[in-house]
């Protein structure tokens, strides 16, 4: 049967951050289902070659290549395969295409604090919201929390976890981001943890790790800033800090577990004593897929969990000792204000730097608590606020860096 659809039968869907690795898994569960999305813009930071092929197979209207100097190239190879995709540069043109009025759908999956402002605009415009940048959430939790509420949009979690959480939530709570846990009859939230590649290594061999072992994650394939972030476990921090405001919960409601299968997702404990568990294969296309069309469900390309090869699950409590990333989480949930996105500013310097091989691993913990002890936290009155914050703790988190350095 030939498929006749209007467009406007079509979800239209903007990909912030198509190139990554949120971005690619979502493109293939979109390729899936081409009778139901259609893809409106999708947008990169440098890598012009890979979003020039998403383009010719996804034909959106706008393509948003950040970092301008290979736009001329990514048009030019458009216009030689007839794709009649028009190229944006710079930053405004993300908020831009999250934003436009023919969108319905914004997957949110550009890394760390780039991602703020496109989220934000994306909200501000009344839009679904694919949340997979958790770092927005962190470092402006309250105003777009507020933002959300103000503006109708539907915020639905991507990050394995909080998707998780979302699932084993009665359906009444829907995206309802102002119901607390109790009064849905939760007792606690448990957060799962992989526990990352150093689960197990000798405390003694840590601090010579290399870039290359800290992003050989043992469950997951993800991009270069996560995968570090849960090698320090420093990102179920961040997890901690998100789930605080998707599910308007106290970091005391919440208990991380570690459980190294990454086959349980994160669960639901409620006063009876109920215990809800959502589960499956590790692989992000499941919360992709069940975001895309929720309340609805759609196939994902996600295999069938095999429980009998799995065998096994198993839990433990988290070490600080070896993860002081996530105590230091811990204790910036619990200040507030500034807090969260000071350590996530911080963070994303000391990663940097790791990556680049300019420092060890255990000084990423050293570079944050460094900052936040040298740090006023305020309340946060504006987004620029915010952006301030972050922008005082970068350049505190660059000297702390170069010191370690010499
Ligand atoms: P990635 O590094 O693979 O991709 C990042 C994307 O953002 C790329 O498309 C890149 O072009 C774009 N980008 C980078 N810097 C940018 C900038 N300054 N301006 C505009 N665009 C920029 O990252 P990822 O692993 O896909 O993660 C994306 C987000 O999703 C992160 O916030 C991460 O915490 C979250 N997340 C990822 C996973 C996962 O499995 N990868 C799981 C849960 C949550
Ligand atoms: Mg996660």
């Amino acid at each position: 049967m030939m498929l006749n659809l209007k467009k406007s039968d079509l979800q239209q869907i903007t990909v912030l951050g198509a190139t990554g690795s949120i971005g690619v898994s979502t493109l293939d569960v979109l390729s899936r289902h081409r009778d139901k999305y259609q893809v409106f813009a999708l947008t990169a930071d440098k890598r012009w070659q890979l979003l020039a092929i998403q383009c010719l197979e996804h034909r959106p209207r706008y393509a948003v290549l950040v970092n301008s100097t290979h736009a001329a190239d990514l048009q030019s190879e458009l216009k030689k395969h007839q794709c009649p995709t028009e190229v944006l540069t710079g930053v405004d043109a993300l908020s831009q295409v999250a934003s436009a009025a023919e969108v319905d759908l914004v997957m949110a999956a550009i890394v760390g604090a780039a991602g703020l402002l496109p989220t934000m605009a994306a909200v501000k415009s009344g839009k679904k919201v694919l949340l997979a940048n958790k770092e927005s959430l962190v470092m402006a939790g309250g105003l777009f929390t507020q933002a959300v509420i103000e503006h109708k949009a539907t915020l639905l979690p991507i990050d394995s976890e909080h998707n998780a959480i979302f699932q084993c939530l009665p359906n009444h709570r829907t995206a309802d981001l102002s119901t607390s846990p109790s009064g849905l009859g939760v007792r606690k939230i448990l957060l799962t943890a992989s526990g990352g590649p150093f689960r197990n290594t000798a405390l003694s061999e840590l601090n010579n790790v290399t870039p290359e072992q800290a992003c050989a994650h043992p469950n997951w394939s993800m991009g270069k800033k996560i995968s570090v972030d849960s090698a320090t476990m420093l990102n179920k921090g961040l997890e901690l800090i998100e789930a605080c405001w998707l599910f308007n919960a106290k970091p005391e409601q919440i208990q991380v577990v570690i459980h190294p299968q990454s086959v349980i997702h994160s669960m639901v404990e409620y006063v009876d004593g109920s215990v809800l568990a959502q589960m499956g294969n590790p692989d992000m296309r499941t919360p992709i897929a069940h975001a895309l069309a929720w309340p609805e469900r759609i196939e994902s390309g996600v295999a069938s969990l095999d429980l009998i090869a799995t065998a096994r699950l198993d839990f433990s409590a988290p070490d600080y000792q070896r993860f002081p990333c996530l105590a230091l989480a811990e204790t910036a949930a619990k200040t507030a204000g500034t807090a969260p996105a000071i350590l996530n500013a911080a963070n994303e310097v000391a990663v940097e730097a790791f990556l680049n091989r300019q420092l060890g691993f255990n000084q990423i913990a050293e570079v944050i608590a460094g900052v936040m002890e040298k740090s006023s936290i305020t309340e946060p009155s504006d987004v620029s606020h915010v952006q301030f914050a972050d922008q005082q703790a970068r350049q505190m988190a660059g000297q702390l860096v170069r010191q370690f350095r010499r």
